[in-house]
């Protein structure tokens, strides 16, 4: 195994970095000790290092198992222009390419070689080459990238993914190292089980992802006029909403309004889709419009904003899709807009879950989305840190304040709303003293004092908390019932339809024990401010912004002549330094972070020159 100081040194020769990123020096080690591996890491948190690095220390070859066959290409031609001698086999090529590239392999050509399990797992390929492969040049490694794939707990389960095992029983003594981005402890003992690792070396990476600034607007008038400022402060986002029709909408708006934005959802012809998604990619578009069918598999480190103009359905879903931002390892934002509205249309869509033969509701289904609401509610009306939450969620201790989400910098003013909290609690009570219990709704018509049927055909009008709440809007108990469930001053069952209870905190209230505090209102758009403080170029001085401005276009048109996505030249972390540095011989060149030989070969000399010519 290399020392410790050759790995640092084929790190920046290799790679253009000058120390590992938190997570993957371990698993380097443990790659190149021969273990098998599994490691839980977030998107963006620099995976594929982990095995190209120890790829390229060892003798044989490194096989790369991946679903994901739009993303081989582009993980190739990265790995080419570091000087790296890779390729990919599967069924996008022709038959006599595939004999080529097998023919090469064996001959020791390559050092990583990318795969489609139906390729790998194909009998005749089991037999023939990768026998032959096993005996010379030899496997170092088996890496099953995306290994969540194997377990039906996963989101994404794929079933030729279950015949993986095969590989170990025919190579035992190759390692294998499983990566995934899913953090469930049930997915994660599926990968193990189903891959038949060898005492892994378990490695958890954080899911924090310290660059991603979040933050969360109600939503007004002054929505879309948020969003277009948050475009027009610069860089590639992606635009989320829940239905086709509301992508079209905004989409169209955002194009009358001069930007270059695209739709994608399933409504579309698999050629249009493809063809928005691709210029997305290659940066000839600012903006994707999309429902949430849109992101999975693509790999785009640049995108530095995603915005949710819905509600999104779940708070795993939020944050996979707006982990989409900043994979480059540079700031980008997060934003969430929500609206009461959004509130109403979710609960239509979960009392819409019935069983389409007997039209009786599916409770089971309804209960879940319905927790998985209110998950997603408490996120965006909470008043603590959003990364604290959101990790909570999967799992992870984390002590605020981050220092990068709203709460965390503009704290938001408290109200005392102990009052209010005890006319309502109040309430529940006396309807627990009738032995009745009730959901929001209801509760809320006795306060506002309702002569509904509902209401009066109970007798609720008599009771003495009936209208003493009249001088506030429904919206306004709604609020003030979830601030409550949200702050553990009210509880609510899980079951079926939720009915509002008290619990040991409730009562303390009521005793006049303790005061509420209610935080106000999310913060309206029109108040939104920092647009543009997480855009890339947004941190460089006037004179270094137009230096890159001139080096991001010679990388796109570098990216059109060879038919590439602009990222897989420079990422723009890069871009900014050579704007800051602006390095002028090949020698401060390969001093910039993300240059290594075979970067600095292919590119040096018409970046030199443009910078030359900028300044
Ligand atoms: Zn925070």
């Amino acid at each position: 195994m290399p020392r410790m100081v050759d790995l640092a040194h084929s790190l920046h020769r290799i790679f253009g970095f000058t120390a590992f990123r938190p997570g993957q020096e371990a698993v380097v080690k443990d790659a190149l000790a021969g273990r098998d591996v599994i490691a839980l890491m977030p998107t963006g948190g620099g995976k594929s290092l982990c095995f190209q690095l120890p790829a390229l220390l060892q003798a044989g070859v490194t096989l790369v198992v991946s679903p994901l066959i739009a993303l081989m290409q582009d993980q190739v031609r990265l790995l080419e222009d570091n000087g790296i001698a890779a390729t990919f086999i599967n069924s996008s090529l022709p038959r006599e390419a595939v004999q080529q590239r097998i023919a090469a392999m064996l001959r020791g050509a390559f050092k990583l070689v990318y795969l489609a399990p139906e390729r790998l797992l194909m009998s005749d390929f089991l037999t023939g080459p990768l026998e032959q492969l096993a005996a010379k040049p030899g496997i170092n490694a088996f890496v099953i990238d995306e290994a969540h794939c194997v377990s039906e707990w996963g989101h994404d389960f794929r079933p030729e993914y279950r015949q993986l095992s095969t590989l170990r029983r025919r190579h035992p003594r190759v390692a294998i190292l499983a990566f995934t981005a899913t953090a469930t402890s049930r997915v994660r003992s599926d990968i193990i089980a189903q891959l038949a690792l060898r005492e892994p070396a378990v490695h958890l990476s954080s899911f924090n992802r310290p660059n991603l600034f979040y933050d969360v607007h109600q939503k007004d008038a002054g929505t879309y006029a948020a969003l277009l400022r948050l475009v027009r402060a610069g860089g590639s986002g992606i635009v989320y909403c829940l239905s086709r029709k509301r992508v079209e909408e905004i989409c169209e708006q955002l194009t009358s309004d001069g930007i270059a934005a695209r739709p994608y959802h399933a409504g579309l012809d698999a050629e249009v889709r493809r063809a928005n998604q691709d210029a997305f990619i290659r940066d000839d578009v600012q903006v994707i419009v999309a429902t949430v069918a849109f992101g999975m598999g693509i790999n785009k480190p640049d995108v530095r904003w995603v915005v949710h103009y819905d509600l999104p359905r779940t708070l795993e879903g939020y944050y996979q899709e707006s982990g989409r931002a900043g994979r480059d390892g540079d700031p980008a934002r997060c934003t969430l807009f929500f609206g009461a509205a959004d509130i109403r249309t979710a609960d239509f869509l979960i009392q819409q879950k019935v069983d389409p033969d007997s039209g009786e509701p599916l409770e089971e289904e309804q209960r879940i989305a319905r927790q998985q609401l209110r998950q997603v509610l408490n996120y965006a009306e909470a008043t603590e840190c959003r990364r604290a939450i959101q990790l909570r969620y999967l799992g992870e201790e984390y002590t605020p304040p981050c220092g990068t989400c709203d709460n965390c910098c503009e704290p938001r003013k408290l109200e005392d709303r102990t009052l209010e909290a005890k006319q309502l609690l109040s309430c529940v009570a006396r309807l627990a003293q009738r032995h009745e219990r009730f959901g929001a709704a209801h509760v809320i018509e006795i306060l506002r004092g309702s002569r509904s049927a509902r209401v009066i055909s109970r007798n609720h009008d008599e009771l003495s908390v009936h209208g003493i709440g009249k001088n506030h809007s429904t919206q306004e108990w709604r609020n003030l019932i979830r601030a409550l469930l949200h702050q553990g001053l009210l509880a609510e069952t899980q079951d079926g339809y939720p009915v509002l209870l008290l619990n040991a905190e409730s009562w303390r209230v009521l005793k006049e024990e303790r005061s509420v505090q209610v935080a106000r209102a999310a913060r309206a758009t029109t108040s939104a401010r920092r647009e543009s403080a997480s855009a890339t170029a947004a941190s460089l001085d006037n004179g270094d912004r137009s230096v890159f401005e001139v080096l991001r276009a010679l990388r796109k048109q570098l990216a059109d002549e060879h038919g590439l996505p602009p990222y897989v030249i420079f990422h723009d972390a890069t871009l900014r330094e050579m704007a800051q540095q602006r390095p002028t011989t090949l020698h401060e060149f390969s001093g910039i972070r993300g240059i290594g030989e075979g970067k600095l070969a292919r590119y040096a000399e018409r970046f030199i020159e443009a910078i030359r010519q900028a300044t």
